[in-house]
């Protein structure tokens, strides 16, 4: 059995399915625990979110088991953001955003970091 088989998933959910390989996404990393994708409606010229492929539906879901998780997608989201053409620091560099809850502008109730970059302006000021 494979590890992914075993994550926790919610079948209605996006992004369970395009982590799955159901829906297709202009994948730009995969792991055995995560996945990073471009964003169907960029708000800025690089705009990718790294998503848990378990189902994890906000920051307010989180604890000390995923301390580790969260800490390879803070390592991952320079190194992408790098790798997908981002102004080196301190001149360019980028943004990281996780929206969560109603309040927190969060659309797709499945854990996803945002990374955008890029020259501006952006749509996301
Ligand atoms: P949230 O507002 O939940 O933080 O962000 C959700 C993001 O997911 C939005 O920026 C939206 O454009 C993106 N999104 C929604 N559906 C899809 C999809 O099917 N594929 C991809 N690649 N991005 C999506
Ligand atoms: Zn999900």
């Amino acid at each position: 059995m494979s590890v992914s088989s075993v994550l926790p998933r919610d079948p209605g959910c996006i992004f369970c399915k395009i982590a799955a390989g159901e829906i297709p996404a202009k994948k730009i990393h995969e792991d055995d625990e995560l996945i990073a994708f471009h964003d169907i409606a960029p708000k800025a010229p690089i705009h990718f979110m790294i998503v848990p492929k378990a189902h994890i539906p906000s920051t307010a879901q989180l604890g000390p088991e995923h301390a580790a998780l969260m800490g390879r997608i803070m390592l991952l989201a320079p190194k992408l953001a790098q790798e997908q053409g981002c102004t080196p620091y301190p001149d360019g560099g980028w943004r990281i955003v996780i929206n969560t809850g109603r309040h927190g502008g969060q659309e797709v109730p499945h854990l996803h970091v945002h990374v955008l970059g890029g020259p501006r302006p952006w749509q996301w000021g």
